[in-house]
């Protein structure tokens, strides 16, 4: 089987973004023993869109696009595909129903534009996106396979990685099995330098590498003749990486975000959790609260943002707020104490902290954050220096607080 990319977006022509889909989904294919033979990109521009589309099926078994598959007017590959092919585009009710989800969840407006990415060409098979509004769809016809991924990379590599890889195999000659691993508390940097060498020696299985806000996802993919020797290959390199990362890798599967492991944990071992929050704004509480279950580990959670709650809610020592501030270790160790002994809870944590765009000073600059943990054995602080935006530092904030529960209730090493 024969690949063409095709990379769609004018921005790619002008220079301002570098094309690493064509990059990323290269290196994969030819991982995979696929091979492509042209890379092409293409301005959004439906015209010269369809002469590309014309000249890529004439010579490729599949066309992978990335981009123009949002819901603005210049998007247009999933129109053009269509067109090409002859297919109409109709309302995907699932897709709509999760876009209505995702904008709802993130409590934004949702322009009625919106719905045209849920409009996917009649007849094709459906990518969900996990991480953004469009879907991506698989179009298939007598000559040829049309793949089409939304083009920002946080997006495309899972839907490729999940979903097509999987599509793929139908026409290898082997199976394939990916296996993934999450790491916390190491940057995207910090894993490649500690796995270069890993990286670079091994074709089968491979190991790839991608970023998630605060986190790292590895992917380890292993082609073989049949299922159980690909899943076996998996197992000596997932270990490997274990010990090179050691406890910095919290889960591997695809569903285990931090908060599902850390549910988990709590619910196996009988321990309940607490939370003393007000950067993160109850965002502790809500992730915990997101896992089905959690009313087993979780009874309550403060979010007390002003100094007068602090005090109020969960004791804070006036003079504590008075002498060293809202935003220090002593108060982060006073809420999570409090916290734990007003809910009862096993395990308290508690995260205070500047997440800007205003608020920082030279002393306390945005991005600083403390967050406490406190249990029957311990009860300790830790100071935190983020960047990035307020909402960035919120979830980076919320990530460690949860990483030290799960810390704290495996009798880890405690540290950020
Ligand atoms: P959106 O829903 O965000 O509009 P889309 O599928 O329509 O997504 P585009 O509008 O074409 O995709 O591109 C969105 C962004 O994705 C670009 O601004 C760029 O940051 C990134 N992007 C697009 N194509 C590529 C590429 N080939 N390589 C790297 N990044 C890309
Ligand atoms: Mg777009």
């Amino acid at each position: 089987m024969t690949f063409e990319l095709l990379s769609v977006g004018t921005e790619l022509l002008l220079g301002s973004i570098v094309n690493t889909n064509a990059q990323y989904l290269s290196r994969r294919l030819s991982e995979l023993g696929f091979n492509v033979y042209y890379t092409t990109v293409v301005g959004d521009n439906p015209e010269r869109l369809k002469a590309a589309l014309e000249i890529a099926a004439k010579r490729a078994d599949a066309v992978i696009t990335t981009g123009g598959l949002g819901p603005t007017g210049d998007d247009l590959t999933k129109e053009t595909i269509a067109e090409y092919c002859g297919l109409k585009c109709v309302m995907d009710e699932n897709s709509k129903r999760r876009i209505i989800e995702r904008f709802s969840r993130g409590n934004m407006y949702m322009p009625e534009s919106n719905f045209k990415q849920a409009e996917m060409p009649e007849g094709c098979i459906i990518l969900q996106n996990d991480n953004g509004t469009a879907p991506g769809a698989i179009v298939e016809t007598e000559n040829c396979k049309f793949i089409m991924l939304p083009g920002p990379p946080l997006e495309m590599k899972p839907m490729f990685d999940e979903q097509v890889i999987p599509y793929l195999e139908n026409f290898s000659d082997g199976v394939i099995r990916s296996r993934s691993i999450r790491v916390f508390g190491l940057g995207e940097s910090a894993v490649d330098e500690k796995l270069r060498d890993l990286m670079d020696n091994s074709t089968n299985p491979t190991v790839a590498p991608y970023a998630k806000t605060g986190q790292v996802e590895l992917r380890i993919t292993a082609k073989a003749d049949t299922v159980d020797k690909a899943k076996a290959m998996l197992v000596p390199m997932q270990e490997k990486i274990e010990k090179i990362l050691g406890d910095r890798v919290y889960g591997t599967g695809i569903d285990n975000s931090m908060e599902n492991v850390v549910v988990g944990i709590l619910r196996e071992r009988g321990l309940k959790a607490t939370c003393a929050e007000s950067c993160t704004g109850g965002l502790i509480a809500e992730k915990i609260t997101r896992i089905p279950g959690s009313s087993e580990c979780f009874d309550c959670g403060y979010v007390t943002y002003s100094n007068v709650q602090k005090a109020d809610m969960l004791g804070v020592d006036c003079d504590t707020l008075k002498k060293y501030g809202a935003v220090s270790e002593q108060t982060a160790l006073e809420m999570s104490r409090g916290a734990r002994a007003r809910s009862g809870a096993d395990i308290a944590v508690s995260a205070t902290g500047i997440a800007g765009p205003g608020g920082g000073t030279a002393e306390k600059p945005i991005g600083l954050v403390y967050i406490s943990i406190c249990s029957k054995n311990t009860h300790r602080a830790f100071k935190l220096k983020l960047n990035g935006s307020r909402e960035n530092i919120r979830e980076r904030a919320s990530l460690h607080a949860l990483d030290l529960i799960r810390r704290c209730a495996l009798g880890l090493e405690l540290k950020i």
